[in-house]
């Protein structure tokens, strides 16, 4: 009885609605980008078909594709890049959220406007969608512990970029 209270609780707690329409969606959904705002939004099927070609907002997609290891001359570990408005820009994961860096860089790969992004790990590089990077921050916030992070934070992400790695093609 308790056992069985216990995994409707859970299951309700891991239910997810689509922030378009409301919908109750799996935990494995895709997300759209909403452009004025830079938000990702949780969507469900219809709803990311909708938006697939839409101005206002962006399907992001959620191919994880391993490119060659690049080096951006930047002073950190881990970085990602994207290109909003043809501009490239770079974002460190901090644990007060994505910070810009003020550096200029120049991407080595191609990249669609907006909602894909150049994902480097100490050098190993993907081409992510963003909500994977905005996950990414999530993991940062969440386990950062001190002035240097932690061993939770490091086992977190060695958790997530060996996911990452798993879902490359
Ligand atoms: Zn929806
Ligand atoms: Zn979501």
């Amino acid at each position: 009885m308790k056992l069985a209270q216990r995994a409707t609780v859970e299951r309700e707690a891991a239910l997810e609605h689509c922030e378009l329409c409301g919908t109750p969606i799996p935990a494995d959904h895709r997300h759209v980008l909403e452009l004025a705002t830079r938000d990702v939004k949780c969507a469900c099927r219809p709803c990311g078909l909708l938006f697939e070609r839409a101005d206002r907002m962006k399907l992001i997609p959620t191919d994880v594709r391993r490119v060659a290891d690049v080096d951006l001359g930047l002073p950190v570990e881990i970085v990602f890049c994207v290109r909003a408005d043809g501009t490239p820009k770079a974002f460190y994961p901090s644990p007060v959220g994505p910070t810009e860096s003020l550096l200029t860089v120049e991407l080595p790969v191609e990249l669609a406007d907006d909602v894909e992004a150049l994902l480097v790990n100490r050098g190993r590089a993907w081409i992510v969608g963003i909500d994977v990077c905005f996950a990414l921050v999530g993991i940062v916030r969440t386990h950062w512990r001190g002035l240097t992070g932690g061993a939770d934070v490091r086992r977190e992400l060695d958790h997530f970029f060996d996911g990452l790695d798993r879902k490359a093609r």
